[in-house]
This record gives structure tokens, C-alpha cells and sequence, in this order.
């Protein structure tokens, strides 16, 4: 069986199901292919929420976000689904932190976000419920917001199928190659499809995909794990009253109030061991929700005892910057990663893989993102991911 479309999306997570949506808005013929089924527990875009934020550590990530925001918007707009919930941020520092304050608070001053800077009894009064430590600054940000993980991605899904959008789950790739001016070749589920151009956006499988073609991105998945804590006063934890908030430090935090459900939901950031895609485990890993519960009992008094854990991965780069942009000698296949900070930027992405794909340029400068950049080509690259 052989089939052809103009676009052909690989991986239907959130990155892939923004791409599928903003190219079939386009009204281009587009097909999306993904290996499990929709809405899966495999990779990176599963489970209740992921943090929307203008909180960044340069101003291009802080200029992104406004695009993020208005692409949410956008979305939110199309489909008529409300899908971002404002609930404010801190970026909690202590003394001697390891991620500075000043990347933070110098990136937003640059791009004229309004935020606070508040000191210890400052956080106190405001939020009683955290208990920090002598001399810890916060950085306060209104516009922080919630958004939803798995509800996300099916509303993409959705709307990609509303607008024309051709999705296959259960359709694993298993070949591509460049057919240079004859466009590109996909061999997936035993059909062969023919496309002029080819968007890969299969994370923590990004590299066998990519295999056909000779090229890969020095990648590191790991493991990670969310617990949902179930304080026995949920009202003290509610948007309303307590927002987001990160510990910018080594290990490194994030919480969010309450969110559909009674329950705090914490986790590390990179807190998980390396794995491959294939071994990878399930399983709740016990000394990692006891370190997390050891942290939330001293910082969020209160928010109760761990009542469940989530696996998931995370798909790193050394410098833990987005792929976004053409494979090196292969113009028609595009590539977008989000290493493992992606979601918030998801509609941004689609649109932004949409655009290199119709048009061969974007109207934002992606050099940061470029897959020849040294990071991604230097063997000895120097990885860091806490920032
Ligand atoms: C615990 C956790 C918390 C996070 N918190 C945040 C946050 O607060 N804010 C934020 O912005 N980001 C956050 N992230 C990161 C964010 O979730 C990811 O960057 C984003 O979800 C990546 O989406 P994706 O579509 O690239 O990857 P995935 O969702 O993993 O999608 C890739 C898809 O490709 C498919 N695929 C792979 N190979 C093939 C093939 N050969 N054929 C067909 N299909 C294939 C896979 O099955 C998969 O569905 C978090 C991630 C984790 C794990």
C-alpha cells in the first residue's frame, strides 16, 4: 500500500499533535502517524498538568513565552475549550542558590515582565502555607498558569481531525528516507507513504527515527516521577490562595496548587535515572518519592501523605535547549524537541515546525535551536540541565 500526502507528522504528542493541528488549520494535506495508541503513558505529554510560565533564564525564552501565551489563546480560541488557568509563580531561591536569581530576574526586566521580589516574612504573610529557610528570595510572576497535560494534546488532536488532519495511532515508523526532489519515504504499519515534507517529533525516540537518514541528536532520556500529595485541608492549597512554585536550587523543585483534584502535585526536576525506551520501568520509584516527601514536608507543612506516583520521561540535550529546525543535508524533514520543558511552548511549536515546513522559514529566529549548533555536534559538550 502506498499513499501520498503533502506533510507527514511523526509522533502525536503534544509537539506532534500541535504541528498535525497548525498544518491541517493551514489547509494542508497532513497526515499524523503515531506508535501507540492516542492518549498512551509512554512519553513526555501524559497526566494532569504542566506549568506555563514567562519565569525564563534568557530573554529568548522570555520573548518565546509571550508566543506561547497567544498561542494558548489561540487554541483555546479554536477550540472553545478553557485550557489555561492562571494561578501566579514563585521561583522560591535560598541562600547560595545553584540556579541564580539574576538569569531569571534580568531575562524578564529585559522583556519588560512585571514580576516581584519578595523576601522570606514578605513570602511568609502572603503564603503562610511555605516554610522556608532564613534568606531565601522569591521571585513572584502573576501570569504563571496551569495547563493540561493529556487534555492538551487530545484537544490538539481534535482539532488537527476538525480541520482536515489525517491521525493513525498504532502506526509505528519504521523507516524513512530522503528522496531529495522526489520528497521524502515513511514505511510505517506496512504502507508506504510519500511526502513533500517530513516533521519529526518523537522525543525519546527522536534518534531511530532519524536513523534512515544518518543522523542523530546526542540525547539522554530519563525517568521521571510526579506525586500527588492529599493534604486534609485542600482549601489552604487552592489556586486561589497558594500558586505555582519552583526551588531553584540543586535538587531542584516544582509544586502546583490544587488542580482539578484535592491533591498538591510535586516533583524533581531531573531527579530520574537514565533509561532507554525499551527497559524503562512503571513502577513507582520509592526512594525518589521518599526524597520528594521529605522536601514537601518541610517546605508545604500540610500538604499531606504521597497517594500516588507518576512515570515519566524526560528527553534531555546537553544544553537543554529546544530542537527545532531542518536536519543537517536533509531540508524536507524538520525536527522538533522540546528537552523536557517543551509543553508550555506546544502551540508554539506547532505553529513554529507548520511554518519551516510550508514555507522553509519561521518568524522567529530559531538559530538557538539549530540541530548543527555545538551542542548538539561537539562530542565533548559540557551537558547541564539545571537551569
Ligand atoms: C514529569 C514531567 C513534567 C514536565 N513538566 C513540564 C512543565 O511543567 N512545563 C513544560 O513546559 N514542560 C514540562 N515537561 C516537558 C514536556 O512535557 C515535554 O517537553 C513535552 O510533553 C514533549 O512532547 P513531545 O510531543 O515532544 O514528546 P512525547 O509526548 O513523548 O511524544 C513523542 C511521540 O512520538 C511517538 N513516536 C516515537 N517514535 C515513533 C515512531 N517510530 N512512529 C510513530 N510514533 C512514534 C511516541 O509514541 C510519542 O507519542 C515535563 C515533562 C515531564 C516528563
Amino acid at each position: 500500500m502506498s499513499e501520498s500526502f503533502e506533510y507527514v507528522v511523526v509522533g502525536l504528542g503534544a509537539l506532534g499533535s500541535a504541528a498535525a493541528y497548525h498544518l491541517a488549520r493551514q489547509g494542508e494535506s497532513v497526515l499524523g502517524l503515531e506508535q501507540f495508541a492516542l492518549g498512551h503513558v509512554h512519553g513526555a505529554s501524559h497526566d494532569t498538568s504542566r506549568i506555563l510560565r514567562h519565569s525564563y533564564h534568557t530573554p529568548g525564552y522570555v520573548s518565546l513565552t509571550f508566543e506561547a501565551y497567544d498561542d494558548w489563546a489561540a487554541l483555546e480560541a479554536d477550540s472553545g475549550e478553557q485550557l489555561v488557568s492562571v494561578v501566579g509563580g514563585l521561583d522560591l531561591f535560598p541562600p547560595d542558590p545553584a540556579i541564580p536569581m539574576a538569569d531569571y530576574t534580568t531575562s524578564m526586566a529585559a522583556c519588560g515582565v512585571p514580576f516581584d521580589e519578595l523576601d522570606r516574612d514578605e513570602v511568609a504573610h502572603r503564603w503562610p502555607q511555605l516554610s522556608l529557610p532564613e534568606g531565601t528570595v522569591a521571585v513572584h510572576q502573576p501570569r504563571a498558569a496551569v495547563v493540561p497535560a493529556g487534555r492538551g494534546t487530545r484537544v490538539m488532536q481534535d482539532r488537527a481531525r476538525a480541520h482536515g488532519a489525517v491521525l493513525r495511532d498504532r502506526s509505528p515508523v519504521t523507516g524513512v528516507r530522503d528522496l531529495g526532489a522526489g520528497g521524502v519515504e515513511v514505511q510505517a504499519g506496512g504502507t508506504t507513504y510519500r511526502c513533500r515534507r517530513l516533521v519529526v517529533c518523537a522525543d525519546a525516540w527522536t534518534n531511530r527515527v532519524l536513523a534512515g537518514l544518518g543522523h542523530q541528536v546526542p540525547l539522554t532520556v530519563t525517568l521521571e516521577q510526579v506525586t500527588y500529595f492529599r493534604p486534609d485541608r485542600p482549601e489552604r492549597f487552592a489556586p486561589a490562595v497558594m500558586p505555582l512554585w519552583l526551588w531553584m536550587d540543586d535538587p531542584c523543585f516544582y509544586a502546583f496548587p490544587c488542580y482539578g483534584e484535592a491533591t498538591v502535585k510535586a516533583a524533581q526536576d531531573c531527579g530520574g535515572p537514565e533509561v532507554s525506551v525499551d527497559d524503562r520501568s512503571y513502577d513507582v520509584d520509592e526512594p525518589m518519592q521518599q526524597r520528594l516527601a521529605d522536601f514537601m514536608a518541610t517546605t508545604l507543612p500540610g500538604s499531606g501523605a504521597p497517594v500516588r506516583s507518576v512515570r515519566c520521561l524526560y528527553t534531555l540535550v546537553p544544553d537543554r535547549d529546544f530542537v527545532l529546525g531542518p536536519v543537517p543535508g536533509h531540508e524536507a524533514v524538520t525536527v522538533g524537541m522540546g528537552a523536557a520543558h517543551g509543553f508550555k511552548f506546544a502551540p508554539t511549536f506547532g505553529r513554529l515546525l507548520a511554518e519551516l515546513a510550508v514555507r522553509g522559514t519561521s518568524s522567529t529566529d530559531l538559530t538557538p535551536f539549530r540541530l548543527d549548533r555545538p551542542a548538539l555536534t561537539d562530542a565533548g559538550y559540557p551537558a547541564h540541565w539545571l537551569v
